[in-house]
């Protein structure tokens, strides 16, 4: 059987690299829609929103949270660059789930103080956070 063309997928944030290895096929949570991409794909550079990025890689699919950023295809090679980005093993849930409840407080509370972007900024990261890890 012809041995099975794989990519090398890297996700990074400003602190550390979340992920590397060589694996088949990755859907990205790009702003203008998921994109799937496999080996070969043609060059590409795309912003990426908050939602995840799932990893096909030894007959098994990763989700990766990552809270926006950008993502460059080039000569089988995907680099994830994220603001943040967390392994579904790595997600605290405890914290995801009281992130989640501060901001869903914040924007119940509808006070004129309260910055209601960021508060839905927030509640989407942590949403995605429990997404990732199988709660939500
Ligand atoms: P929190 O309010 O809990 O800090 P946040 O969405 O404001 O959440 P970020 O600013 O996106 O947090 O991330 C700060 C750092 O903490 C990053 O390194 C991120 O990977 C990590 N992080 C945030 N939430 C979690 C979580 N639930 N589990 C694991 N790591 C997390």
């Amino acid at each position: 059987m012809a041995e099975e063309k794989l990519q090398r997928l890297e996700v990074v944030t400003p602190e550390k690299k979340t992920y590397s290895q060589d694996i088949r096929f990755v859907v990205l949570p790009g702003t203008e829609g998921e994109l799937g991409i496999l080996p070969e794909h043609a060059p590409l550079v795309t912003s990426l929103k908050t939602g995840l990025v799932r990893v096909q890689h030894e007959g098994k699919t990763l989700k990766i949270a990552v809270s926006g950023g950008f993502a460059e295809v080039r000569n089988s090679r995907v680099t994830v660059l994220a603001n943040a980005a967390e392994r579904e093993d790595q997600i605290d849930v405890q914290r995801a789930q009281a992130a989640k409840e501060r901001a869903e407080q914040r924007l119940a509370s509808g006070g004129s103080d309260i910055d209601v972007v960021r508060a839905e900024a927030a509640l989407k990261r942590a949403l995605n956070r429990l997404k990732a890890a199988g709660q939500a």
